[in-house]
C-alpha cells in the first residue's frame, strides 16, 4: 500500500487536508499526519479535526510562538527525524505556511517526492512570508497540484515546464470542503442563534501585513466601524489580531467573537450579506457561497475573482473600503461560473497520487 506523510500546522491546512484524507481512505492510501503545532488552540485546531473527521495526527511537534526562522528550523529538524523512520513514498504539503516549507525541505533533502497542493499561486509580493514559502516549496516539489489556470501559467512562466516535475491542474480542494461539509453544517451549527442580526457583514483579519502595521490595522478598524453604522459587522477574531488590538488599545465598535469552527464559518458565510477579509481561503469561500468579497490586501492570488467582478481589492484604505462596500451594497452577480473545479479536486489529486 502506498504510504503518504501529510504535513499540517495551520487552520487552512486542516480544512484542505480533510478533503484528501477522506479520498485516501476511499482509495486505499496509507496516510500518516504530522501536526507541526503552528496553530494549537482548541478553536484554531482541535475543532477542525473533530468536526471534519480528520484522522488523528500520528505525530504532534508542538512548535509555535517563536519567530519565522526558529519555527521553520525546529519543524525541519522534527519532520526530518520522522521521515527517516517512516520512509514514506511521498510527503504531502498544503498551501504556503512555515509548515509547508519545512515539510517540503525535509522531504526533498531525503529525496522523498514532495507533493504540493495549491502550487503555483503568486501574489508577487515578496514581503509576504507566504509568498516566500510558496515559491521555495514549488521549486523543490515533484508533483505540483494547481487549483487554477493562473497557477499553472505562473509555473510555466517560471520555467517549471522544463523541469522533471508533474504539473497537474486539479481544481481547488477548498471547494470540495465547502460542498461536502455544507450539509453537515446546516445540521450541526447553531451559530445563527447566537448572531441575532437579520443582516450582517462577515469579516476576518489576520494577515501579517495588516496586523503588524498599526497604521493599516487602525485604518481597517476605522473603515469597519463606519460600515458597522450601516449594517452590523461580525468578526471571528484570529488570536494574533486580538492580541495586537489589545496592545494598541484599539476597541472596535463592531461584534467580535472567538474564532469559530468550520461548520459555524460555513453558516456565517451562507447567511451574511457580504464578506470583508484579508484571508486567502475566505475570499474563495465567499464566492462558493454566492457572496461578494472585499479583500483587505493590495494583491490577491485568486485573481479570477477580481477579474469576474466578485472581489474588490482595497488594501487597508478605509475610503476604498467604504467605496467598495457601496458598490457591493446593491450589486447582483451570477456566481454559477466554474472557477475552481466544482468540488472534484481532492478526488483527482488522490487518484494521481495513487498512480505515482
Ligand atoms: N475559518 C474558520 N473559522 C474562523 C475563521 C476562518 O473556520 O473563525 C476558516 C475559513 O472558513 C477558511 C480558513 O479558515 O476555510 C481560512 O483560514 P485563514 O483565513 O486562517 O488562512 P488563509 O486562508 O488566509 O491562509
Amino acid at each position: 500500500m502506498k504510504k503518504i506523510i501529510t504535513i499540517v500546522g495551520a487552520r487552512p491546512q486542516f480544512i484542505k487536508a480533510a478533503t484528501l484524507s477522506r479520498q485516501f481512505q476511499l482509495i486505499g492510501i496509507d496516510e500518516k499526519i504530522i501536526h507541526t503545532g503552528q496553530h494549537f488552540d482548541a478553536n484554531m485546531s482541535d475543532v477542525f479535526f473533530e468536526e471534519m473527521e480528520i484522522p488523528k495526527p500520528a505525530y504532534q511537534l508542538d512548535i509555535h510562538g517563536v519567530s519565522h526562522g526558529a519555527m521553520t528550523g525546529r519543524m525541519l529538524e522534527g519532520i526530518e527525524k520522522i521521515l527517516m523512520t517512516e520512509q514514506p513514498d511521498g510527503v504531502l504539503v498544503y498551501g504556503d505556511t512555515n509548515s509547508t516549507l519545512a515539510g517540503a525541505l525535509a522531504a526533498a533533502k531525503l529525496h522523498i517526492p514532495v507533493i504540493h497542493v495549491e502550487a503555483g499561486l503568486r501574489s508577487f509580493n515578496m514581503k509576504m512570508p507566504e509568498e516566500i514559502n510558496r515559491i521555495l516549496t514549488d521549486r523543490i516539489s515533484n508533483v505540483l497540484f494547481c487549483p487554477t489556470d493562473t497557477a499553472v501559467n505562473n509555473l510555466k512562466r517560471e520555467g517549471f515546464e522544463n523541469m522533471p516535475v508533474q504539473i497537474i491542474k486539479n481544481g481547488d480542494v477548498m471547494q470540495d470542503a465547502a460542498i461536502y461539509y455544507a450539509a453537515k453544517a446546516e445540521q450541526k451549527s447553531n451559530i445563527l442563534n447566537r448572531i441575532s442580526f437579520p443582516e450582517f457583514v462577515l469579516a476576518t483579519i489576520h494577515r501579517q501585513e495588516n496586523t503588524d502595521s498599526p497604521e493599516n490595522l487602525h485604518n481597517i478598524i476605522t473603515g469597519l466601524n463606519e460600515i458597522n453604522r450601516q449594517i452590523p459587522v461580525v468578526i471571528p477574531l484570529h488570536p494574533r489580531t486580538r492580541n495586537i488590538l489589545a496592545q494598541l488599545n484599539i476597541v472596535p465598535e463592531f461584534k467580535l467573537i472567538e474564532p469559530v469552527g468550520y461548520f459555524d464559518m460555513i453558516m456565517l458565510l451562507k447567511s451574511c450579506k457580504l464578506v470583508i477579509t484579508d484571508s486567502g481561503g475566505v475570499q474563495k469561500e465567499a464566492f462558493f457561497f454566492g457572496k461578494h468579497c472585499i479583500t483587505l490586501r493590495e494583491q490577491t492570488e485568486w485573481v479570477e475573482l477580481v477579474e469576474n467582478g466578485f472581489n474588490i481589492l482595497t488594501g487597508s484604505d478605509s475610503v476604498k473600503l467604504k467605496t467598495a462596500f457601496e458598490v457591493f451594497d446593491t450589486k447582483q452577480s451570477d456566481f454559477s461560473i466554474d472557477l475552481y473545479g466544482k468540488g472534484l479536486a481532492a478526488e483527482k489529486a488522490a487518484k494521481e497520487i495513487l498512480s505515482l
